[in-house]
């Protein structure tokens, strides 16, 4: 570590608020520190060992719900590249601290150790040239070594941050995993502590500031089933969930902001000549705006139980179905402004190292802090992913320090008061 007193000056805590200035160009101011520039020299020098560890934490598999060898190996890095109170927390999130000046302002900057893909999947990466082929390699074993990248780019400047920064790898971004390592972070590990949030996930140089909330449902229609001929005249879950996917086919929705409904898989029944005893759907119900969405399940629920109704009046109460909905994911809407001081940092450092300024929406682990008006961004990685949560996924790595690069400036900068 640099001394105090050098870096004190040098990082700009003479001007104090240097981050929420209005108007201030952080990204060029940072890059006029040597030591900064010293930092962005070593995020762009060290890229092949930033790829390097790309491959090898890849190369451990981590489906849903199983991260623990790669959340060790991570711990393990952590360890080596000299964080403080190292730690796993309860739900297998992997925690170190770089500690700044003061414990505040506390930045998290994170990436997702889980996958999309099951236990036994090949996760052996293919290298040729530029390109890196694997299941995970750009999401979001990008991310976890550009987390990497970014404490050996600020370690090797001996840089001192105003604020402390809280590096972390977090389990269930994806799928049913539905946020369960963010969300822990903010309710126990770290709650009331994050004054801002990045997490690193995928590639490219965009800043995702619009959270894109979700609402998943399994839903079921029981009866007591019978025969198709001898019991005819009784209601019939499999017809009910055909009424119900009828309404909801017809669901009206805006564009903007963009709200979107899915009946993504359906089942029951146990041949052509029996009224089914159950039927059964899962659906999928999004919008980046939390009233929209709210009103979009408000119907949903409506018309589940409607056709419940018309189903057993249909057949005068005889065999009586039930209805069973039960939420399976809950991912919440949320957004950061984009004139917040976050967002205009990161903006700042986009154009201060000649990146394309993109905005953009997703749903990724800042979800949970955005929800919860707490300062957030998703920034990709740098490089180029394709055929993501696919098998065929690759990376490629042309000009992709630029990443590395963007991640520890913005680090940087949002570690400043
Ligand atoms: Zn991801």
């Amino acid at each position: 570590m640099r001394s105090f007193r050098v870096f004190w000056m040098a990082l700009g805590v003479l001007t104090p608020g240097l981050l929420s200035q209005e108007g201030a160009d952080i990204g060029t101011t940072l890059m006029e520190d040597p030591s900064v520039k010293a930092a962005l020299d070593a995020a762009q020098r060290f890229e092949p060992q930033t790829l390097e560890d790309q491959i090898r934490l890849c190369e451990i598999p981590a489906p849903p719900f199983q991260e623990g060898r790669r959340a060790e190996a991570l711990r393990r890095t952590f360890e080596e590249s000299g964080l403080e109170n190292v730690r796993i927390d309860e739900v297998g999130n992997v925690l170190g601290e770089r500690p700044g000046q003061s414990r505040r302002p506390h930045l998290v900057f994170s990436a997702h150790l889980d996958t999309v893909f099951p236990e036994g999947t090949n996760v052996k990466v293919a290298r040729e040239g530029t390109s890196l082929k694997g299941p995970g390699i750009a999401d979001d074993c990008r991310g976890l070594a550009v987390v990497i990248g970014v404490i050996r780019a600020l370690n090797h400047a001996k840089i001192r941050t105003p604020g402390t920064i809280t590096f972390v790898g977090t389990v269930g971004e994806e799928g049913l995993g539905d946020l369960r390592g963010v969300k822990n972070l903010f309710e126990r590990s770290l709650s009331d502590a994050i004054d801002r949030f990045v997490s690193v996930d995928g590639t490219g140089p965009a800043i995702t500031h619009i959270a894109v909330g979700s609402y998943r449902y399994r839903v079921k229609y029981k009866g007591s089933g019978g025969h198709s001929y001898g019991a005819f005249g009784m209601a019939n879950p499999i017809h009910a969930l055909g009424r119900a996917i009828g309404k909801i086919a017809e669901f009206q929705v805006q564009k903007d902001p963009k709200t979107t409904f899915n009946v993504g898989r359906i089942g029951g029944g146990t041949s052509v000549n029996s009224i089914a005893h159950e039927a059964w759907m899962e659906v999928d119900l999004r919008s980046a705006d939390k009233d929209s969405l709210q009103a979009l399940e408000d119907r949903f629920r409506k018309v589940i139980g409607q056709a419940l109704t018309e189903e057993n009046e249909r057949w005068a109460n005889r065999g009586k179905l039930s209805l069973i909905a039960e939420l399976s994911g809950l991912r919440p809407p949320g957004r950061t402004a984009e004139s917040s001081p976050i967002v205009q940092a990161a903006v700042s450092v986009n154009k201060a190292l000649g990146l394309p300024v993109r905005l953009a929406e997703g749903s990724t682990d800042s979800n949970i802090p955005m929800s919860l008006n707490i300062p957030a961004i998703t920034i990709g990685g740098g490089g180029t992913g394709t055929g993501a949560h696919s098998l065929d996924e690759a990376f490629d790595s042309t000009d992709s320090w630029r990443g590395t690069q963007r991640a520890a400036l913005l680090a940087i900068a949002l570690a400043q008061n």
